[in-house]
């Protein structure tokens, strides 16, 4: 099924290995507020460590504009990841240059070394082949275990693999099996639950997964432009009038599978305290807004998902942040958790809502990336895990 040579597939000792992780992780006050992405690569740093190999990290981090910034620095990461490996980790304020070719050349097995944000440098983005070709110069093999940010043909992504040897860190690999087999080869029935704000952001998305799910089933800020469509006034509810064509068209080629809430929670403001009932789908009164489905809407969608395979979720059911709009969010988090399917569930804020309802040890694949989990799901393929080498 992953195609593509891992980690497992080459003797590390006494290797450099140049790692492209997503340590695009929130900081504030230069301390690390949330390290699940760290931890998500240790597996792999651990792996090439064992194995006699000394390592050259780089990521990007935020989106700093117009080069460096202190609020962007990898230096508080690389601190972070000294204290969770529990040994020193260098780290030079350059990607590339002659320091950073010092650092690199400096290494000895089992050291590591963290190299400043990738995106302070303007060839990244632009997968400038001269930085490509820098990057490889500092190692004898690379590593792509960044998954999240695998999307995007940059030069520390995709570049720098066509000058070295390029192999698949285990989260990369994880990642695509996981995906990548919901996608090719699904256990059905293939349930795929959509949500979010917004049916712009994920128009790919949905127009793939109606090609290949038994059911797609839609809740979220989403649903409020297919009903607009279908002609109901949705009140002061979030809606994308650009996007009422593509919903039609969507409708349309969705058939029964594709599934709507038929009840809603409506609220006279766009906040928790706000008052709020529950009405069966149709005209939203003026001054109220739609921020949840409704309890029917989740019972019949907990029925689906009750007998499904395969289930894939993005993007929540309601607006998840306010307590009193998260029970539509929480009570498929609740079915997705019991079910007997193989569960995967990507997006930033989805991941968020699975966590904070407490049952994501109970879900098969928790994705780390957010753009690449869509791409996936498009049925694209991933320039970063393109330009790695071929199994044979
Ligand atoms: P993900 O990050 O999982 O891909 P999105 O970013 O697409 O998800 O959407 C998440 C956001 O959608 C949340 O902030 C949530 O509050 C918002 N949202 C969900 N339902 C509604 C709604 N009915 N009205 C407005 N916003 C909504
Ligand atoms: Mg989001």
């Amino acid at each position: 099924m992953f195609n593509k040579k891992t980690i497992r597939d080459i003797d590390f000792r006494g290797k450099r290995v140049l790692v492209r992780v997503d340590f695009n992780v929130p900081i504030k006050e230069g301390k690390v507020k949330d390290d699940t992405r760290i931890r998500a690569a240790l597996p792999t740093l651990n792996y090439l460590l064992d194995r006699g190999a000394s390592l050259i990290l780089c990521s990007h981090l935020g989106r700093p504009k117009g080069g460096p910034s202190p609020e962007f620095s990898m230096k508080p990461v690389a601190d972070y990841l000294a204290g969770l490996m529990g040994k020193p980790v260098a780290f030079v304020g350059n990607l590339v240059g002659p320091d950073v070719t010092a650092a690199a050349q400096a290494l000895k097995p089992g050291e590591i070394l963290v190299l400043e944000n990738t995106r302070f440098h303007p060839g990244e983005t632009k997968n400038d082949p001269e930085l490509s070709e820098q990057l490889a110069r500092l190692a004898d093999v690379y590593v792509n275990d960044a998954f999240g940010s695998a999307h995007r043909a940059h030069a520390s992504t995709e570049g720098v693999a066509h000058h070295l040897p390029a192999v698949a860190g285990f989260l990369m690999e994880r990642e695509i099996q996981y995906l990548g087999q919901a996608i090719a080869e699904p256990k059905r029935p293939f349930v795929a639950i959509l949500g979010g704000a917004k049916i712009s952001d994920k128009i790919g998305v949905i127009r793939n997964l109606l090609k290949i799910a038994d059911h797609v089933l839609i809740g979220g800020g989403m649903a409020n432009t297919f009903f607009k469509a279908q002609g109901y006034p949705v009140g002061d509810s979030l809606v994308e009038d650009e996007a009422l064509d593509t919903a039609r068209e969507l409708l349309a080629m969705g058939g029964t599978r594709l599934r709507l809430p038929i009840d809603v929670v409506i609220a006279d403001r766009f906040e928790n305290e706000a008052e709020s009932r529950v009405m069966p789908m149709a005209p939203v009164p003026d001054g109220w807004r739609i921020l949840d489905i409704g309890p029917e809407t989740a019972a019949a969608f907990r029925k689906v998902i009750a007998s499904a395979g395969t289930v894939v979720w993005n993007g929540p059911m309601g607006v998840f942040e306010m307590p009193n709009f998260a029970q539509g969010t929480y009570s498929i988090a609740q079915a997705v958790a019991s079910s007997g399917a193989t569960s995967i569930i990507g997006g930033g804020d989805s991941v968020a809502a699975v966590n904070q309802s407490g049952l994501a040890n109970k879900i098969t694949h928790i994705s780390t990336g957010g753009g690449a989990s869509l791409e996936m799901l498009e049925g694209l393929v991933l320039p970063g895990v393109a330009a790695l080498l071929d199994r044979n």
